[in-house]
């Protein structure tokens, strides 16, 4: 075999090979499977293509298992799936496609193996391995995709104009592919881009988006943003992050790019955590910049109250781009409004009420938070970089003491409304309110400890002034 499998692989390899001689139907395996084995990346999930019904091969496979695996099969696209243990492998028939100007979705026909390999992408999506007894193990490479896997070169097989032209989410696929690999797209290939971006109004957004979350997944997800940027797709798909690009100056003074500065931000998150969510914070915790961008004589340029306008353009953001509404998005609108806090402490002197405030209003989330806060220390400057390292650890050590002093991390209220309406046979209502509140800000600002009885002394107290009188 022409790439290094596992033995379970090669058992699973040598049954298809069985069904595909025993039907007289030639088979290989093709595409990212074989690029992920020659770049040596994990691998886990083969496609097989055929010449004839991959339904009909898929059954025949099964049949040479024990357990027979269920062949899981959709009808309409000619395709089947069948699992061994956690290794899944998809059957096709070889295609040849045609489209029309208005969908990315072809029309196909029964074609050969070299049709089937001129529809893919990329060239280093393009090579397949023969299961044929002639040549079994053969690497099939039209288009040195070996080559381009070798120079790391992303490359269409056919004229990019087209290629691109046909299936606009293939765009979004080379820079992810970039990013991802941390290949280069070939110059011709990246033109087609620009030449093509209109093009993706044709794609839905969720297709869009699931090629953005790989990118950020990625090792160092600014490649993939820059290439966006570079290609022209990013006005088009996310126009609120082109906003960010560019410094003004103004009277010789100027602001930095906040693009830049952002993706600077996102590699420094993504080199301390895989989080999708922390790092889709790190991408917009400035997004609110261009519209508070101000120049104040004496001054400079400020961005007052970015964060607050950031936090409630996140809705709106994940809306448009089809991210999830839900707690997912609700953590990324409060690292956003929340993120210049921790290193706005070190402004004054840092005092425990102020430290604790923050703790509250960060709940669980403080450790991303901090993160964040970490990651968007980015300035040029060396000292300054030195002195913000600083006061970030100077924050980091307090909140560390006070935490261990109060427990504040998941806090909840130590006299619960239940308890107050209980000791003074209150009905719900404005009074109860009145004294949770005072509780929490009375620890909060240190005046009590976070404990019941010197909670439960407060309420007594707090109910005197408000004319209440204990029932029992
Ligand atoms: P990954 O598994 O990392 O998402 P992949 O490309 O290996 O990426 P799929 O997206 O499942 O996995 O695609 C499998 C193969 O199908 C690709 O390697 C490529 O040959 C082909 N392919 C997928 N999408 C397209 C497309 N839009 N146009 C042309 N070929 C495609």
């Amino acid at each position: 075999m022409y790439i290094d499998c596992s033995n379970k692989e090669l058992f699973v390899f040598k049954k298809i090979a069985g069904a595909s001689s025993e039907l007289g139907m030639p088979a290989f395996i093709i595409g990212g499977f074989v690029r992920d084995k020659i770049i040596g990346r994990a691998t886990k999930d083969a496609d097989i293509v055929c010449l004839g019904d991959g339904i009909l091969l898929a059954n025949k496979v099964a049949e040479r298992f024990s357990p027979k695996p269920l062949v899981a099969f959709f009808k309409n696209f000619g395709t089947a799936q069948i699992k061994i243990d956690d290794f899944e492998i998809e059957f096709v028939g070889a295609r040849k496609e045609s489209y029309t100007v208005d969908s990315r979705n072809p029309e196909v026909e029964p074609g050969t193996i070299e049709d089937d390999q001129n529809r893919r992408d990329f060239t280093i999506n393009a090579l397949a391995i023969s299961l044929n007894k002639e040549n079994y193990g053969c690497l099939i490479d039209p288009f040195n995709g070996l080559a381009d896997i070798d120079a790391k070169i992303i490359r269409t097989p056919l004229a990019p104009i087209q290629t691109f032209s046909d299936d606009p989410l293939r765009m979004m696929r080379a820079i992810r592919f970039a990013a991802q690999l941390q290949f280069h797209i070939e110059d011709n290939t990246f033109q087609a881009i620009k030449d093509n971006k209109q093009r993706i109004s044709i794609v839905s957004q969720e297709r869009i988006t699931d090629e953005l979350n790989k990118i950020m997944l990625s090792t160092k997800p600014s490649v993939g943003w820059h290439l966006l940027f570079t290609s022209g797709l990013l006005s088009i798909i996310f126009p609120q992050m082109v906003d960010l690009a560019g410094a003004q100056y103004i009277d010789g003074q100027g602001h930095k790019d906040n693009f830049y500065h952002t993706l600077q931000v996102l590699d420094n998150i993504s080199a301390h955590t895989s989080d999708l969510w922390l790092r889709w914070a790190a991408l917009l915790h400035d997004i609110g910049k261009p519209a508070t961008k101000r120049f104040e004589e004496g001054h400079g340029w400020t961005f007052h109250g970015h964060e607050v306008v950031g936090a409630r353009m996140v809705p709106k953001i994940f809306n448009k781009l089809k991210l999830p509404l839900n707690e997912k998005m609700r953590f990324v609108q409060k690292l956003v409004e929340l993120h210049l806090r921790p290193i706005s402490l070190t402004k004054e002197n840092i005092t425990d009420s102020a430290v604790r405030r923050l703790l509250f209003d960060a709940g669980d989330d403080i450790d991303a938070l901090m993160l964040l806060c970490n990651a968007d220390i980015t300035s040029k400057n060396k000292f300054k970089v030195k002195r913000y390292t600083a006061n970030f650890e100077l924050v980091k050590n307090r909140m560390e003491e006070v935490e261990a002093q109060d427990k504040l991390r998941s806090w909840q209220p130590p006299i619960t409304g239940e308890l107050i309406m209980e000791t003074f046979g209150l009905p719900p209502g404005r009074n109860v309110g009145i004294i949770k509140d005072a509780i929490r800000e009375a620890i909060l600002d240190g005046i009590i400890s976070n404990d019941y009885q010197q909670a439960f002394d407060f309420m007594l107290q707090k109910g005197k002034e408000l004319n209440l009188v204990p029932i029992a």
